[in-house]
């Protein structure tokens, strides 16, 4: 089976969160349940400067007003076609914004322009290649959908949500540059609330509709967690699918770690101590013998930070320290800044991008909280059950699907992986916290956790099984 994925970001070639995570690691996972996965991205600059002696595909005179040409090039496995449009990538900045952080004003025209050519792709532009089914990832590929719907040859799609807190909303004033039929700014399509919704059309012309986790799946039909988007979802639950994420266990790999200072595995735990050493170094810190906990995140309100900057007080006074590596919210970053002042030896925080020093963080400290608000998934507590990190989560979305709390019977049954709280508010944290302190003052049942947490399935085996399993089914294959 040849199948088409579309994604905005796709790790290791470009990469602002889980997203380029899943749409990096899933096409090696596919490739062993029969899948031969070929990855549409946009050509960025720095993405354009990392291909190796890519060929040209196929040329565009005028994809959606612009000059285009599809590259084609091998990474690490990986079949990449990848859209070159100076005219729409080739920039400074972000994948979505620039240097101070503001969306491109033209973001629905290079991602419809993406699209295009991900259905023009299934429609035969590449000689030789021809995809059975699109793979559109988030609402910057929604829109590959809703062009398949009008194309003369039509293949199935399936639309992945990594988080419905995106949608893609643009001025109507857009839609007639997007070249489709007039019928297609149809409440049943692409209107919303006046608007052209990117997402939106892509969840009204999907086959199949997945999404990160069960618990997200069944969330995200809530007004809660809809986003505005429920009424849409609930009208098409028959083909809502949640499958988890795993993550790239020979990236995430703590004997074999080339980032930490020391690797590990469950059998030689007491090696992190190094690691750790290394780590508080690092951030300027002095841990002393309580827990040292890591965040690794966007600083945002979704990631539930601002609940986290209220209880550092009190967690440094438990006796823990904490090491945070992420940028995001301009008060979130000067809240963490203030912390690490008020508490030199035990709070530091780098606010930087940096992808080994988060392997590091894993490798070396005791803890990780991501105590979100909602998490489609989450990949650090992934990582963190990987690299014996215990995470400390909020039971939420992927959250709750994939961390086993440490009450009472778990503990006493050996299969707790971590800590989980209910309600995310500062008592309620402050109290998850001071839980952790208490089970990591017995050193036996923390080792005993942290080898329990190691030897949880991360990997991607049975969800790129199941991923497998929906493709042969929309493209009337069994099994
Ligand atoms: P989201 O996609 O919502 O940001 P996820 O947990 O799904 O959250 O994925 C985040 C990914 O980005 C993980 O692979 C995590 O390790 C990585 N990450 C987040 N912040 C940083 C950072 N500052 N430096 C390096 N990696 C980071």
């Amino acid at each position: 089976m040849q199948l088409l994925s579309v994604a905005s970001e796709v790790y290791p070639l470009i990469k602002t969160g889980g997203l380029a995570d899943v749409a990096g690691a899933l096409p090696l996972a596919l490739a062993s349940h029969g899948v031969a996965v070929t990855t549409l991205l946009p050509g960025y600059r720095s993405v354009l400067a990392k291909l190796d002696r890519p060929l040209v595909a196929a040329k565009f005179d005028d994809l959606l007003g612009t000059k285009a040409r599809l590259l084609r090039a091998e990474l690490g496995g990986r079949d990449l076609l990848v859209l070159e449009a100076p005219a729409l990538f080739d920039r400074d900045g972000g994948p979505y914004a620039d240097a101070a952080g503001l969306d491109w004003p033209d973001n629905w025209r290079r991602f419809a322009a993406l699209s295009r050519a991900a259905a023009d792709i299934a429609g035969g532009a590449i000689s030789g290649y021809q995809p059975d089914l699109v793979h559109a990832h988030d609402w910057q590929a929604a829109m590959a959908l809703v062009y398949l719907r009008h194309a003369a040859r039509r293949v199935p799609g399936v639309l992945t949500i990594h988080n419905l807190a995106f949608q893609g909303q643009f001025p109507a004033g857009i839609f007639r540059s997007l070249g489709l039929p007039d019928d297609a700014f149809d409440v049943d399509l692409l209107e919303y609330y006046g608007n052209v919704g990117f997402l939106k059309g892509g969840l009204q012309a999907a086959d199949a509709i997945t999404t990160v986790s069960p618990s997200y799946a069944q969330e995200i039909r809530t007004p809660e967690f809809g986003m505005g988007l429920e009424g849409v979802i609930n009208a098409r639950a028959d083909r809502l699918h949640g499958i988890v994420n795993g993550i790239d266990t020979d990236d995430w790999d703590p004997a074999r770690d080339p980032h930490l200072a020391r690797t590990y595995s469950a059998g030689s735990l007491p090696r992190r101590r190094e690691n750790r050493a290394v780590l508080a170094r690092r951030f300027g810190i002095d841990p002393g013998a309580g827990p040292l906990f890591c965040v690794i995140s966007r600083l945002t309100g979704q990631k539930g930070m601002d609940v986290l900057v209220a209880v550092i007080d009190d967690l440094v006074a438990m006796g823990g320290s904490l090491a945070v590596l992420g940028s995001g919210e301009p008060a979130l970053e000067a809240a963490f800044r203030a912390a690490a002042v008020r508490h030199p030896t035990r709070v530091g925080i780098v606010t930087a991008y940096d992808e080994p020093l988060s392997h590091q963080l894993q490798g070396g400290s005791d803890a990780i909280l991501v105590p979100s608000r909602f998490e489609p998934c989450g990949l650090t507590q992934l990582c963190g059950l990987r690299y014996g990190c215990l995470p400390i989560v909020a039971r939420t979305g992927g959250l709750a699907d994939t961390i086993i709390d440490a009450n009472e019977a778990a503990l006493a049954a050996g299969v707790a992986t971590g800590f989980q709280f209910g309600r995310l508010d500062a008592d309620t944290l402050r109290q998850t916290i001071a839980r952790a302190c208490a089970v990591y003052a017995r050193p036996e049942q923390w080792r005993a956790m942290q080898r329990q947490a190691m030897r949880a399935d991360v990997s991607w085996t049975h969800s790129a099984a199941r991923y497998a399993a929906l493709f042969a089914h929309l493209i009337g294959r069994s099994g």
